[in-house]
């Protein structure tokens, strides 16, 4: 696949580029950009393994781009293609999207270079054990300052390793749940982190989809049921965002691209089905419930209402974007689109809703694990009988003056007390919708900015800049 060599500008660059642009939009002085654009601090590591009796040196990289609030807060990356510039370019992104967030963390990431693919179970747990070992020894990973959670290439079960690890390291430490996010619900995780990206994606479709004039705008038709999506990579992330949006919104998923090639279905793809696919084979190559080819990249091409990059990063590139076709592309991974392409496509009109928006409903979540690791009690847990109680109440009332039964269903809706998921959903669809409505009124409210990127990125910066005067860490000397 096509990873835009067309381009010189690496992610992190095109990142401050995109950052230059809302500076100059909002007028912030290139000297407070610049202290944000920085990278606060980053290590190396290269560790030894003993694998099969070989001893191998794995390398790997934690970035704290921002401290202004702690903890330092980023995804952990396990890739055959991950760099310094990189893992800098996306603790970047991190800050940026917990400033719009509204999430109290600073930005980092972590990466490590290694194909998972390569390596038994067994080996995969060693090898983050000595990583999470290197890491917490230098105090990059802690509940106070650093914690990871889930990104590219790991998941749950890597995320209860860590805990595990840093558990057997710190056992005295009260807090040592909160040290990772993204955890197993019965390590100290908690309901609905599995899917919160994508549940997010969907949350801010929706939330565009309120809007009539921009749904418009873009070029779309009201509502969004039966819109056609392309959506690439069928991952944690694009895998959530493409069931939810079949399943609940009516969205059709008419091609599935992955790393091995595309299905397309004009009817729509059952995703479910092209998951377990995957699971089981490795790849698309087979499917029987589309069109398979091995075209992948050109897949992104095709004609269709919107598009979710949810792989990888410069998917979209200086060398494809005269030829993308869709109206809208969401960003459900990080970077998809480069800052060359990024000028292209608005210059062409195509509407962007941009990943430091779109995705931080992982993040949000991983905000919200993190807090009831720290309170060491499950949301909901005090109050869900006093709601139910109520409810019962409210019910009593309602049919002793009206002297009518309140239908069963309603009955049971009225009378349900907010379980965990309830509450994380609220949270995440709460933060979701408030996000946008800022992105919006900066758009709106901003003469120089027209595009939601540049707008979000304005928001992002100028409360970092605000954090960085209280601190003494910029001067304030704005236009
Ligand atoms: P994942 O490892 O679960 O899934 C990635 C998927 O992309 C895999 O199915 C893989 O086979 C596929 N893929 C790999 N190369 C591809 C290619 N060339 N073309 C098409 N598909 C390809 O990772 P994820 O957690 O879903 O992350 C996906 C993106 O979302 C990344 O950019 C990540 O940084 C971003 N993100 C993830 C989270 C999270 O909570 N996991 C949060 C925010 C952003």
């Amino acid at each position: 696949m096509d990873t835009g060599h067309h381009e010189s500008m690496s992610l992190r660059e095109g990142i401050d580029r995109m950052v230059d642009r809302a500076a100059l939009a909002i007028g912030l002085n290139p000297e407070t950009a610049n202290v944000i654009q920085s990278c606060n601090a980053v290590i190396q590591l290269k560790f030894p393994v003993c694998i099969d009796s070989k001893v191998e040196v794995f390398t790997g990289w934690w970035a704290i781009h921002s401290a202004h609030r702690l903890p330092a807060k980023g995804g952990l990356r396990f890739a055959p293609v991950v760099s310094q510039d990189e893992t800098e370019g996306l603790a970047a992104l991190m800050s940026y999207k917990c400033a719009i967030a509204d999430v109290p963390f600073g930005g980092a990431k972590g990466g490590l270079l290694i194909n998972p693919g390569n390596y038994t179970e067994e080996q995969l747990r060693e090898i983050v054990r000595q990583f999470t070992i290197e890491l917490a020894r230098r105090d990059f990973i802690n509940p106070a300052t650093n914690v990871p959670a889930p990104d590219l290439g790991t998941s749950a079960r890597e995320m209860a390793w860590i805990a595990d690890t840093y558990k057997t390291l710190f056992p005295d430490d009260l807090n040592r749940d909160a040290c990772v996010t993204g955890k197993p619900l019965e390590r100290g995780g908690v309901a609905g982190r599995t899917e919160a990206t994508g549940k997010g994606v969907q949350y801010a479709l929706q939330e565009f989809f309120r809007h009539a004039d921009l749904v418009a705008g873009a070029g779309l038709r009201d509502g969004l049921a039966s819109q056609r999506i392309v959506i690439q990579g069928l991952g944690n992330v694009g895998y959530h965002t493409a069931k939810y949006l079949a399943e609940e919104d009516g969205c059709s998923i008419v091609a599935i691209i992955e790393h091995d090639g595309v299905v397309v279905n004009d009817n729509g793809l059952n995703v479910h089905d092209v998951r377990q696919y995957l699971a089981e084979t490795g790849g698309l190559k087979g499917f029987t419930g589309g069109g398979y080819s091995t075209q992948g990249e050109l897949a992104l091409e095709m004609e269709c209402d919107i598009l979710i990059p949810a792989a990888l990063e410069s998917q979209i590139h200086a060398g494809n974007a005269m030829r993308i076709q869709t109206k809208l592309i969401v960003e459900a991974a990080n970077g998809p689109i480069t800052y060359q392409a990024d000028e292209i496509l608005r210059e062409r009109g195509i509407t962007i809703l941009p990943d430091i928006y779109v995705n931080a409903g992982g993040v949000t979540v991983s905000y919200f694990e993190w807090t009831r690791n720290l309170s060491h009690m499950r949301f909901g847990r005090l109050q869900r009988r006093l709601d139910e109680l109520r409810g019962s109440n409210y019910l009593s009332a309602l049919e002793t003056l009206t002297e009518k039964e309140v239908p069963d269903k309603l009955r049971r809706e009225i009378m349900r007390g907010a379980n965990e998921l309830d509450l994380i959903r609220s949270g995440l669809d709460d933060t979701m919708r408030m996000a946008f409505r800022d992105i919006l009124d900066m758009l709106r409210n901003n003469a120089h900015i027209n595009d939601y990127r540049t707008a979000a990125y304005a928001i992002a910066i100028n409360k970092l800049a605000q954090s960085y005067y209280e601190l003494g860490l910029a001067v304030r000397k704005d236009s």
